[in-house]
């Protein structure tokens, strides 16, 4: 299969999945995840229509940034502090925030460059220790933090990585919790905390997450193949 048809695929389950919850295709964000693949295969789903990228290392942005066509890049993993200052003036949005810390550099960072970087609230609502990501009790407090102390932050929606399930009618609930977070906050929009965004879906589960209200998915998998991690050493 190529990279062309498997993003035509992912479309059309896409399609389904949002129809199912009253909405279009076009209501939900594909974003490409590009971890561990080359410019190459990168320029070709580009090609085929892809508008997002999402990246999950700083040091895989830096890489591969000029050799990409022009495309939004999305910060998609765990992000150091230090390392916030790379990728600044890099990427349209970083899905992965979970901490006020976090928040202030990305805020410092973002007013050294004069803008205003979007960023997604991480939440963990299976509460699973090996993942990044706040309770959905923490949601609020940090929130309300962040719009207060990052004049340069906007605050876009939230973002969640459900476990891993073999049956993925299991994660429904995940999702569920965090849309229920992400429906108070898009109905009382401030322009500091401005939900668009609800960013939850995989390969395994996306269809799944869009048909409880994720309107961004991140695919990888099922567009480039199945990645080679051998490749995180060099
Ligand atoms: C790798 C990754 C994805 C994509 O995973 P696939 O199973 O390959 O679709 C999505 N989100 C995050 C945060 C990732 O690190």
């Amino acid at each position: 299969m190529s990279i062309k048809s498997n993003i035509e695929y992912v479309n059309e389950l896409k399609g389904k999945a949002a129809e199912k919850s009253g909405r279009k295709a076009e209501d939900v964000l594909l974003v490409a995840v590009t971890k561990l693949h080359e410019p190459a295969e990168i320029n070709e789903a580009i090609d085929a229509g892809i508008t997002d990228i999402g990246e999950n290392k700083v040091q895989e942005i830096m890489n591969k940034y000029d050799a990409v066509k022009p495309v939004r890049w999305h910060l998609i993993g765990h992000l150091q502090t230090n390392k916030v200052k790379y990728i600044i003036d890099k990427v349209c949005m970083i899905h992965s925030v979970d901490s006020l810390k976090l928040a202030k550099e990305i805020n410092k960072r973002a007013e050294q460059h004069d803008l205003t970087m979007d960023i997604l609230i991480q939440v963990n609502s299976a509460l699973d220790e090996n993942k990044f990501g706040i309770t959905t009790e923490e949601t609020d407090a940090l929130i309300s933090q962040i719009a207060e102390e990052c004049p340069h932050v906007r605050i876009r929606g939230l973002m969640c990585i459900a476990p891993f399930e073999e049956n993925t009618e299991n994660a429904r609930p995940y999702f569920a919790a965090v849309k229920k977070i992400y429906d108070k906050y898009a109905a009382q929009r401030t322009e500091r905390v401005d939900f668009r965004y609800l960013s939850m879906g995989m390969t395994n589960d996306f269809e799944v997450a869009v048909e409880e209200g994720s309107n961004l998915i991140r695919v990888g998998t099922a567009i480039f193949g199945y990645r080679d991690y051998r490749k995180e050493e060099k």
